[in-house]
């Protein structure tokens, strides 16, 4: 398989080699936070696709602290890569789900780390307000800081479905609050939820656009073990319309060229370990072969990011 060199969409790896200059590792952190849809605040059970340890690497364990997780995370890299330099990922549950002085004192852990650079948070739209935002502000001054928010779908009725227990308008606010702050502002968006036709996901791409979302994470949707989801597929698996990897080439591509082409696509699949993946089976395809599988469908197809976009306001 041969990658096409020219690229037709932003790609997040060359943003990283312009931003730093250099090969930029994140490191994964666990917080031992929870959600809200999960602790009894909005809902239970949490989203009902979401199993935890799809993402999450060995050396991340809240029973150690930030800067444990750290050190760990950056040997295990060193020896791989000649990487320097690191941002620290608050990746696992909600991120942001605590009080200020909590947050303040995890974030400035991982910051006062000479080795890292930056921090890159994930969160949920409906767990950020203003005292938050003020504090990574001020940072950012300093450090490199992302914000990524869990969209997953525009739709209301697809996020109640399964049970995220916030709405699309939450997921404005969110940037509203957020923007023209210093800081970089992500996007996590599933293609192929229950009940969503193509027609809805190019919609998602035209609504997104709307916001003013920096760099974007996509994936097709994986039922994995150990969720409400694996039991309702076995329920009744004929309600899913689970994406082939023949489906999904042309309609992420489709879908990137909704979308405005300045945001930078950080991700375009999610490539779940093999133990706990249930469907759809992609055959083993690595991330990297179905990057050049997009980037060749995109030069095809004379396709580009942000080919069929219009200008709208937020
Ligand atoms: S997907 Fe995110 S918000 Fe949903 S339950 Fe999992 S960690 Fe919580």
């Amino acid at each position: 398989m041969t990658v096409n060199k020219k690229k037709r969409y932003n790609d997040y790896s060359s943003y990283i080699k312009s931003k730093f200059n250099q090969r930029i590792q994140k490191i994964s952190l666990d917080t031992g936070f929870t959600c809200p849809n999960r602790d009894g605040t909005k809902g239970i059970g949490g989203c009902t696709y979401c199993n935890n340890s799809s993402f999450s690497p060995h050396y991340c364990s809240p029973k150690k602290t930030i800067k444990e997780q750290l050190e760990e995370g950056i040997l295990f890299f060193s020896k791989k890569y000649k990487t320097q330099k690191y941002l620290a990922y608050f990746q696992s549950y909600t991120n942001t789900y605590s009080g200020i002085e909590t947050l303040k004192k995890m974030y400035s852990e991982a910051t006062d780390h000479p080795n890292i650079i930056g921090i890159v948070i994930g969160t949920r739209p409906d767990c950020i307000d203003n005292s938050i935002i003020s504090f990574l502000s001020e940072l950012s001054k300093t450090k490199y800081v992302s914000l990524e928010f869990g969209i997953e779908s525009t739709i209301d009725r697809t996020l109640k479905l399964i049970n995220r227990c916030h709405t699309f308008e939450d997921t404005i606010h969110a940037f509203k609050i957020s923007k023209n702050k210093g800081i970089m502002l992500g996007a996590h968006l599933i293609l192929g939820l229950p009940e969503e036709n193509e027609e809805d996901m190019i919609e998602h791409a035209k609504k997104i656009s709307l916001l003013p979302i920096n760099t974007l994470k996509i994936h097709q949707l994986q039922i994995l073990k150990n969720t409400m989801m694996a039991i309702q597929y076995k329920k009744e698996s004929s309600k899913f319309n689970l994406l082939s990897l023949e489906k999904y080439i042309p309609l992420v591509c489709k879908f990137v060229c909704y979308l405005r082409p300045d945001i930078i696509i950080d991700r375009f699949v999610a490539e779940s370990p093999k133990e706990i993946l249930i469907a759809p089976q992609w055959n083993g395809i690595k991330n990297f072969e179905i990057v050049i599988l997009i980037n060749n469908y995109l030069t095809e197809n004379n396709l580009w990011q942000g080919k069929y976009y219009k200008k709208q306001k937020f």
